[in-house]
C-alpha cells in the first residue's frame, strides 16, 4: 500500500462536492456524491476489478480470487457526506480498500478468495433523515414503506432521488445479499470522538456500536401573563423540561461505567415570549449506549422525573418514541485477529465502543464483522476541519491490510515491513509517537 498515493486519490474524490468554504458536500445521491461514486468505480476498473452497482446505489468492485466459489472478503465505507462535511469520513475506508487493491496488484500479490472494495450509499442521514441506507439494503434491513414517506429540505422524495441517478426504488429489495457470499467485513473509519488522540494509542478495534433510542417529550403547562401570575400559581412548561434536562444528565452519569450517553439536542420553547409563561415544551431526546439495559434505565429515569412533574407541578407530559434501535456488538474473533495483525506490526491498540451508528453494524449481520478506528484530531467530525495525520491513517490502512490478507489468505504479505520503515520514521517526531514500536 502507498499511503502517498491514498492521500493522493482521497484529494482528488473530495473535489467533487468541495466548497469554497473548505467542507465537503456530497449529500445522498446527489451530483456530487454521483460524480465521486462514478470516479471511484472507475478506477476499480482500471485495476481490473469486476464492478457492480446494486438497486440502492452501493457500488461492490471485486478482485477475484484464486480459488473459485470461495466468499469474498470485504472492507469498505461511503463516500456520502453531511453539508459541510469533512473529508476522511467514510472516504478514508473506501479508499483505503481502493488502494489496498492497487498494492496487491503493484506487488502481484493473489489471494485464494475474492476481495471486494465497498462504497455504501447514503449512509449519512443529512439528506433524508435515515441512515446507513445501502448497508441496510444490503444486509436484508431496510423496510421499503419507510422510505415512501422520506423526503429531503428540497421536497425530493427518496424515490426521485434515487430514480435521478438512474436507480429504480421498486427494485430496492434486490439490494439484499446472503452471508454465505461473504466470509468478512472490515471498514476502516476515523473515531470522529477524543479517545484515541488523547490517549496516545494509534487504532482503535471497535468492540461494539451503540445505537439510540430517541424520544420526543412534550410538556404541556398553561400561558399566563409574566407580570401578574404568581410564582406560587403558575404552570411553567419549561421548568418540567429543564427538570427533565438535568434528570437526563443524572442519569447518563450514573451510567456511566456502561459507556451511556445521553443528550438533548432540541428544545422548542412555546409562545416563545419574554412576557409569557411558556405553555408547551417539544424536546428531543437521544439516549446512546451498546448496553440496552443501561440505556433504558436513564430512561426509566426520565419517565419518573415526568410523574412527578404532573404531581408536583401540574405539568402533562407524553412521550413520541423516534427510534429505539438495537445495539450491534462486534465479532469477538474478528477483533481478536485485528488485535493480533496489531501485535505483528507494532501498532497500539484499545477495544472501544464507537457512539456513532456504521455501516459495519448492519454488515455484522450478514458476516464477522471488524471496525477499526484512527484518531481524529481534537474528535472533530462533521466538519471542514475534521484531521487525521498522514502517520495515522497509515497504521489504520496497514492493519486494515493486513487483516484483509490475512483473512483472504494471501501468499505473501508486506505490510510488516512497510509499518517497520514508518515507525523508524517516526521516532524522531513527537514524544507520543516514540511509544509506538
Ligand atoms: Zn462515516
Amino acid at each position: 500500500m502507498n499511503i502517498d498515493r491514498l492521500e493522493a486519490s482521497m484529494r482528488e474524490i473530495n473535489e467533487f462536492g468541495g466548497t469554497p468554504e473548505g467542507g465537503i458536500t456530497r449529500l445522498a445521491y446527489t451530483a456530487e456524491h454521483w460524480a465521486a461514486t462514478r470516479y471511484f468505480m472507475k478506477q476499480c476498473e482500471e485495476q481490473g476489478m469486476s464492478v457492480r452497482i446494486d438497486a440502492c446505489g452501493n457500488v461492490i468492485a471485486r478482485r477475484p480470487g484464486l480459488v473459485s466459489n470461495l466468499p469474498a472478503v470485504a472492507c469498505g465505507s461511503h463516500l456520502d457526506t453531511v453539508q459541510q462535511g469533512g473529508r476522511f469520513d467514510g472516504t478514508l475506508g473506501v479508499m483505503a480498500g481502493l488502494e489496498l487493491v492497487r498494492g496487491l496488484n503493484e506487488r502481484g500479490i493473489a489471494t485464494r478468495h475474492p476481495i471486494e472494495v465497498i462504497s455504501f450509499a447514503c449512509e449519512e442521514s443529512a439528506r433524508f433523515g435515515v441512515s446507513t441506507v445501502g448497508s441496510k439494503a444490503m444486509a436484508g434491513k431496510l423496510n421499503r414503506a419507510s422510505l415512501e414517506r422520506l423526503h429531503d429540505k428540497e421536497g425530493i422524495s427518496f424515490e426521485e432521488a434515487l430514480s435521478a441517478v438512474g436507480l429504480d426504488v421498486n427494485r430496492i429489495e434486490s439490494s439484499r445479499r446472503s452471508g454465505k457470499e461473504l466470509k468478512a467485513f472490515f471498514e476502516l473509519h476515523i473515531e470522529q470522538g477524543p479517545v484515541l488522540e488523547e490517549s496516545g494509542i494509534d487504532v482503535g478495534i471497535v468492540a461494539g456500536i451503540a445505537a439510540p433510542a430517541r424520544l420526543e417529550i412534550t410538556i404541556q403547562g398553561r400561558a399566563s401573563h409574566s407580570g401578574t401570575t404568581p410564582m406560587t400559581m403558575r404552570k411553567d412548561a419549561l421548568i418540567g423540561a429543564a427538570e427533565i434536562i438535568l434528570e437526563l444528565e443524572r442519569a447518563a452519569l450514573a451510567e456511566s461505567s456502561s459507556g451511556t450517553v445521553a443528550t438533548a439536542g432540541v428544545c422548542d420553547v412555546r409562545p416563545g415570549a419574554m412576557n409569557v409563561v411558556p405553555d408547551q415544551v417539544m424536546l428531543q431526546v437521544d439516549v446512546r449506549g451498546t448496553k440496552k439495559s443501561s440505556r433504558q434505565a436513564v430512561i426509566e429515569r426520565i419517565y419518573g422525573v415526568m410523574s412527578r412533574l404532573e404531581l408536583e407541578r401540574g405539568l402533562r407530559s407524553e412521550v413520541r418514541v423516534l427510534s429505539d434501535e438495537e445495539p450491534v456488538l462486534l465479532d469477538n474473533r474478528t477483533a481478536d485477529l485485528l488485535a493480533e495483525q496489531c501485535e505483528r506490526l507494532g501498532v497500539s491498540h484499545v477495544r472501544m465502543m464507537s457512539g456513532a451508528g456504521h455501516d459495519a453494524m448492519n454488515m455484522a449481520a450478514l458476516c464477522p464483522t471488524g471496525m477499526i478506528f484512527v484518531p481524529s484530531k481534537g474528535g472533530l467530525s462533521h466538519h471542514k476541519d475534521e484531521y487525521s495525520a498522514t502517520s495515522q491513517i497509515a497504521r489504520g490502512a496497514f492493519l486494515l491490510e493486513a487483516a484483509v490478507l490475512k483473512c483472504a489468505e494471501a501468499v505473501s504479505d508486506e505490510s510488516k515491513d512497510a509499518i517497520i520503515t514508518l515507525n523508524r520514521g517516526h521516532q524522531h517526531e513527537s514524544g507520543k509517537a516514540k511509544g509506538i514500536v
